[in-house]
């Protein structure tokens, strides 16, 4: 179900943005999208951040790539060697069978191009709608909106969107949020969630946007 906004669209992304320019912090996705230099790279390391810290996620990517950059490269090292490169991150053993997998399906699918389409994107083993939608901004620079747990939980306090599952909220927000926003809701929202406006705990008193929330509280 659909709602008009309650909060001031403009106003909140205006001051966010200049709140995420001065903060020192940066959502783990996005480091990883500044340090890669391929929609390959985005995809593979994005599957290894699932459930896994910042800081072991980018120094498995690191050495996974040192090996192995490509999906042919990858296809070709068997799931010890990728289990041995990526580890420790969460559920290692689980992730080197599903990047080979992944990997084999873009070389066999794709001739070894990560495809540009949420459509084909999700056809692909273990890639749902939040990490293709992710790969279409940031390797290929597509207008999406990449909808994770802080995304659809803002979006509902502020009345964007009023949605029960991530997937309707990206649905919704397509409707409900100016274009010029889709690519950076993502950042802005997952910094705001795990800083200031966490799951368990609002301090609104640090927020950029307590003046104008419909949900602060003091
Ligand atoms: S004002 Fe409070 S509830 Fe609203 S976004 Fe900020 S921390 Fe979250």
């Amino acid at each position: 179900m659909s709602c008009s906004p309650k909060i001031q669209v403009d106003k909140a992304f205006q001051l966010l943005r200049k709140w995420v320019a001065e903060l020192d912090y940066a959502p783990v996705i996005d480091l990883m999208a500044a340090g890669h230099d391929s929609p390959w790279k985005l995809l593979a390391s994005t599957m290894l951040s699932a459930r896994t810290k910042d800081a072991v996620t980018t120094k498995a990517s690191k050495s996974l790539f040192s090996h192995a950059d490509t999906p042919e490269k990858t296809a070709e090292l068997s799931v010890e060697e990728l289990s041995e490169l990526i580890y420790p991150v969460g559920f290692y053993r689980t992730k080197a069978e599903n990047l080979k997998k992944l990997a084999q399906a873009v070389v066999e699918r794709f001739g070894g191009v990560v495809p540009e389409t949420l459509e084909e994107l999700t056809t692909l083993p273990g890639v749902g709608v939040k990490t293709a939608s992710l790969v279409l901004i940031k390797a290929f620079d597509k207008y999406e909106i990449c909808v994770d747990t802080h995304v659809h939980r803002i979006s509902n306090m502020w009345g964007l969107v009023s949605t029960r599952t991530p997937e309707e909220t990206r649905t919704e927000l397509k409707k409900n949020l100016p274009k010029k926003y889709w690519k950076e809701i993502n950042q802005e929202l997952v910094t705001l969630g795990q800083t200031v406006c966490k799951p368990t705990k609002h301090e609104c008193g640090k927020c950029p946007l307590k003046e104008i929330c419909p949900a602060a509280d003091f």
